[in-house]
């Protein structure tokens, strides 16, 4: 038995995601029976998928992993608050402290990875959860996955904010030699009142910068993304300098970055928390963010500035990988590589 709580008294038959949004929507997660609020008040609920591999689109990349629905890292930015909505849980509260844990996860990876019909294509891991959230150390899903990975020789690349990642530095490795392996750590920002603000459940930044330095000095391809800059909270031009020298003092492979966008959910959830802790602040974000994107002229213009800075500390562009073709509107976080 695991040593956590769970939702539901599991018996034999583990539910699905659809039966977890009918008990949801029918009561509320206060519906779901057997629940205890860990320490870090997240409640976890082991379900079945029926398939791992997830074909997405408008994206640099076809097919993603997540082995998790949900992410106690909880950031106030987060795009992938919005899929919570589909199973009738809030993007607010819910999405950090309900967490669905797909139990079956690498056994549907490897049959799908042994399929006639799958041609090895570039995978993305971690783009609508943090596959390395503290969960990881108990199911070890994502390391799991890696390891079905290496054994079907397929390249990846990997986003987290998770130091839990250098655990797993052999497989990485062991991915790397055998197809490709690209590491991007998501460090937004290294100003501490930033990062409290906006990233209450993630480790310190400079945690995950020296999470960067020893996957690169052990050889794993490692790099950085400050995804996303939020406009006035990390975006000042000593903000990203320092963030950048920071990030070229770890021995990071490479940094990018793009500015933050709002939709859905996401954009709900922003927009109260602002109100709630920065009320003045209200209007001005809702003319920046009219749209989904924050105007393109405000977006070259942190663009620019990285620019300098990756010149001035010697630290590379990410490069981009085979499969992306020609560059994509940018986006935050996972989806931004
Ligand atoms: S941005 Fe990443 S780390 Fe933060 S809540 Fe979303 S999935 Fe988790």
């Amino acid at each position: 038995m695991p040593s956590f709580p769970l939702l539901f008294d599991l018996g034999a038959q583990k539910p699905t995601t659809r039966d977890v949004a009918n008990v949801v929507r029918a009561g509320g997660t206060a519906a779901l029976t057997e629940a205890e609020r860990r320490a870090d008040q997240a409640r976890y609920q082991e379900i079945t998928c029926r398939s791992a591999l997830n074909r997405v689109k408008g994206m640099p990349f076809e097919w993603t992993l997540n082995p998790y629905r949900g992410c106690t890292h909880g950031c106030h930015y987060c795009y992938a608050r919005r899929y919570h909505v589909q199973f009738e849980m809030n993007a607010d509260d819910e999405f950090a402290s309900v967490i669905l844990v797909k139990k079956n996860f690498v056994e549907v990876l490897a049959r799908e990875l042994d399929r006639a019909a799958w041609s090895g294509e570039y995978i993305a891991f971690g783009t609508a959860t943090d596959c390395y959230q503290p969960i990881e150390g108990h199911y070890k899903l994502t390391r799991r996955s890696i390891e079905a990975l290496v054994r079907r020789r397929n390249p990846m690349g990997l986003i987290t904010k998770g130091p839990m990642v250098v655990r797993d530095k052999d497989v990485l490795l062991a991915l790397a030699k055998v197809a490709s392996c690209t590491v991007y750590m998501s460090v937004p920002t290294v100003d501490e009142h930033a990062w409290e603000l906006l990233e209450p459940g993630t480790a310190h930044p400079l945690q995950r910068l020296r999470a960067v330095r020893e996957l690169v000095d052990a050889g794993v391809y490692a790099g950085v993304l400050m995804n996303p800059i939020v406009p006035g909270f990390s975006s000042s031009a000593a903000k990203l300098e320092r963030t950048v020298k920071a990030i070229a003092d770890h021995g990071a492979k490479f940094v990018g970055c793009n500015v933050m966008f709002l939709e859905d959910g996401t954009r709900a959830h922003f927009m109260k928390f602002l109100e709630r802790e920065f009320p003045s602040w209200l209007p001005r974000y809702e003319k920046l963010y009219e749209k989904k994107y924050a105007p393109e002229d405000y977006r070259k213009q942190v663009q620019g500035m990285i620019r300098v800075l990756q010149e001035r500390y010697g630290v590379n562009a990410r490069e981009r990988e085979p499969h992306e073709e020609k560059p994509t509107e940018p986006e935050q976080v996972g989806f931004a590589w």
